[in-house]
């Protein structure tokens, strides 16, 4: 089996090269483009696409992969808010997915920002560089006695529920299912109560119709004041002018973002030498109490091990003609 793998960063090629060793029947041609219907037309003579959480698999990159021959798209990702499944199923492309590679990964980094956040680390950081020893805009509040809001509670957002009972949080869900791993520790309530009822929100559940903009103007007023936003779910669970106005109302003690709204042009990209014109990314970091990572929630060595490990066996499955419960539907 031949795959054409879009997108290729170092580390990406790293860890799928560790891993096909134990896959001896593919072979991977790495390439440094994106995927998207200008790139599409290069996967000529691949059986399969390897795409990742910025890449365009929409209706027109589809086509243009059917026509070539392509029957098969590995996302290696748990996300695919970026894929037309619909168009995919017409066309009879199979696609696949990694849902499970290291939730822990994701919700160790929503502590993080969590904590950097409330803490003013990258302030304390640059602070103390400076010769700075003064702790003016540093103070913080104790997350031992308070409580966590957690929105999404499938695997990441369980181990977020997890890391914030170890912490002597309370812990609030909302989500549509109960997970009963949770039954413990955590109290499910509505949407309302989880907004007004915590110092820390995490954003868990995935971007679907339903979810888009599910942080806006009215769901911030009903947060209490001094409370942490945290999303490293997608970025436009979160609508971004709507968030800009909450921090400038002071709603917010802090506000830690793996993924927002513009991610896209930017995602594992050294923009450095750029001035980012109309940016409303740019406005949200001239706040104090606002802190951006750029979607590395994911990105821990044991992750990155199982991302390989189970597109490749993906990739089996498929040229086994298998079911699978990584298939996208
Ligand atoms: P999951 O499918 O295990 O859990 C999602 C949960 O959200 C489910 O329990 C579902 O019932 C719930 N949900 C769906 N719609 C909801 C709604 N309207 N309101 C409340 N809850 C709702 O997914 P997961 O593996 O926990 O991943 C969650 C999300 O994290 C993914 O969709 C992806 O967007 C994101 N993610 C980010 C990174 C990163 O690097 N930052 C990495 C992996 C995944």
């Amino acid at each position: 089996m031949k795959i054409l793998f879009y997108d290729t960063k170092s580390y990406d090629k790293e860890s799928f090269d560790a891993a096909l060793s134990r896959f001896p029947e593919i072979e991977i041609e790495y390439i440094k483009y994106d995927l998207d219907p200008r790139t599409a037309s290069l996967a000529e003579g691949f059986d399969a696409v390897c795409a990742f959480v910025s890449s365009n698999v929409g209706e027109q990159t589809l086509e243009i992969l059917h026509s070539k021959g392509v029957s098969l798209v590995l996302m290696r990702c748990a996300g695919f808010n970026n894929v037309d499944s619909a168009k995919a199923t017409e066309l009879g492309i199979r696609i696949m997915r990694v849902p499970n590679y290291s939730p822990e990964a994701v919700a160790e980094h929503a502590m993080a920002l969590a904590l950097a956040c409330n803490r003013r680390l990258y302030k304390a950081y640059n602070k103390v560089r400076e010769n700075d020893f003064s702790l003016a805009g540093l103070m913080g509040f104790n997350f031992h006695g308070k409580t966590a809001g957690i929105i999404g509670t499938g695997k990441i957002g369980a181990a977020m529920c997890r890391i914030c009972n170890g912490f002597g949080m309370k812990v609030l869900a909302y989500d549509m299912y109960q997970n009963p791993d949770l039954k413990d520790f955590v109290t499910y309530v509505s949407l309302d109560e989880v907004l007004s009822g915590s110092n820390l929100i995490s954003l868990h559940c995935p971007l679907t119709d339903d979810t888009y903009h599910l942080i806006n103007i009215e769901t911030i007023k009903k947060m209490m004041d001094g409370v942490i936003l945290v999303n490293t779910s997608r970025g436009a669970l979160v609508k971004t002018d709507d968030l800009i106005e909450g921090i400038r109302m002071h709603k917010f003690a802090g506000v830690g973002l793996d993924v927002y709204e513009e991610e896209t042009k930017n995602v594992f990209e050294d923009r450095s030498d750029e001035i980012l014109e109309h940016s409303t990314t740019a406005r949200l970091l001239s706040f104090p109490n606002v802190m951006i990572t750029s979607h590395q929630g994911f990105f821990t060595r044991e992750a990155m091990e199982a991302i390989a490990e189970t597109t490749l066996e993906n990739a089996l499955t498929y040229a086994a003609g298998k079911e699978s419960k990584n298939d996208v539907k």
